[in-house]
């Protein structure tokens, strides 16, 4: 079956509803167990089926098959975020005295993660250059380093790693590589097939795709499913029914919504690259992006979240262009039906590599607006710019 027609009917089963199209949301902490021999039976495996709320109810079975047989996944976790997800993956191999391979354009959180109570649990991390050979990644290896973390893209700077080549170097000295796959989602990135052992999304993106739920799943292989799955069990997480709904009712149509936050966001860049006031666009469907030839190579489409460097201008004209835009929020989070823009410095977190740019540099997320409308509205705020 084709993925379009996956989307729609992945992790579905009416029969066992009364032939209702969609899961029942039950809201649910105990479960009654009807007899002695039912309830030992499920104390023997509290994660298959229903046995207490917090480890799942039928929708959240539901949005787990879908989104693990979308990744070609042996089985998916769901957590109550994508930073909970994260830090569920991490934890599944991490312990006391070992130590972690992250790439340097990790989202800023995960980087808080590895500076903050992985280092005081007594986990290190090295953070290597996304665009790092394999050879240069082997030399970072220590006794005592169990995972490779990746980002690709990076959310703020869009480097694309060679993930299949690091994978092998990691695989030959038995680490774990995690993939945080947020921007490609399972449409466009196969992280699994690509190496990853466990991939990771922030559901709040794409999967949700309405900037109305957080939410974060897991896609783990055969060797990995059971310990993330116990991890992020003993650490508490549990997404809400509702919330788990609606990430299931956005994948359902996220076949259809990603292709425009695609087309989008290829035309805004292509567009922006011709401004005098745009120093560069980051941007890894095109062909001037520094790592485009592995995107071709890996990816099968890109989504809607890219970069702009701006030529150098004061705070005040800033203000000017932001401002007053009507279509663009500036917010956190992308991934959702609309447009946004934000302002960032991704120097400010990287150690292992260097951020150089002479002007600001803007994140842009392509929502499902009508692209002349976009480009009109942020033509007219780099108009303010008065560069
Ligand atoms: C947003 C984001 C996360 C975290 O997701 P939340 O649901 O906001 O916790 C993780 N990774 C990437 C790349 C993200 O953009």
């Amino acid at each position: 079956m084709k993925t379009a027609t996956r989307l729609v009917h992945a992790g579905r089963d009416p029969a066992a509803q009364q032939g209702i199209v969609n899961p029942p949301v039950y809201h649910a902490s105990t479960v009654i167990f009807e007899s002695l021999d039912a309830l030992e039976s499920a104390q023997q495996n509290p994660f298959k089926g229903v046995y207490y709320g917090r480890n799942g109810t039928p929708v959240q079975f539901a949005f787990e098959a879908a989104v693990a047989e979308l990744e070609g996944a042996h089985g998916a976790v769901t957590t109550c975020s994508g930073l909970a997800a994260i830090v569920a993956a991490v934890m599944s191999v991490a312990e006391s005295g070992t130590h972690l391979l992250v790439t340097d354009n990790v989202y800023g959180p995960t980087r808080g993660l590895c500076e903050g109570l992985l280092k005081r649990l007594g986990v290190r991390t090295t953070y290597f250059d996304p665009t790092l050979d394999a050879q240069a990644l082997e030399a970072l290896i220590t006794p005592d380093t169990r995972a490779v973390f990746v980002e690709a893209p990076g959310s703020l700077t869009f480097e694309i790693s060679d993930v299949p080549a690091l994978a092998r170097v990691a695989h030959a000295h038995d680490l774990t590589v995690i993939a945080d796959n947020t921007w490609a989602t399972p449409l466009y990135y196969d992280a699994l097939g690509h190496g990853a052992d466990i991939s990771i999304h922030a559901a709040t993106k794409y999967l949700v795709g309405h900037a109305d739920a957080m939410l974060g799943v897991i896609n783990c292989s055969e060797s990995h499913y059971l310990a993330v799955r116990k991890t992020a069990a003993s650490m508490g997480y549990c997404a809400g029914p509702d919330d788990v709904y609606l990430g299931l009712r956005g994948v359902r149509t996220l076949g259809q919504r990603l292709p425009v936050h695609q087309a989008s966001a290829l035309a805004l860049a292509d567009w922006l690259a011709e401004r005098p006031e745009v120093a560069r666009v980051i941007h890894p469907a095109r062909a001037d992006h520094p790592q485009h030839a592995l995107w071709r190579r890996d990816f099968t489409g890109s989504s809607g979240l890219f970069a702009a460097v701006l030529q150098p201008c004061s705070r005040a004209q800033l203000a000017a262009m932001l401002d007053d835009l009507e279509l663009y929020g500036m917010g956190f989070s992308w991934g959702g039906f609309e447009s946004l823009i934000l302002p960032v410095d991704p120097g400010r977190s990287r150690t292992a590599t260097t951020w150089s740019a002479t002007g600001p540099t803007l994140r842009i997320h392509a929502g499902l607006e009508d692209i002349n409308d976009l480009i009109a509205d942020l033509g007219a705020g780099l108009d303010r710019l008065g560069l």
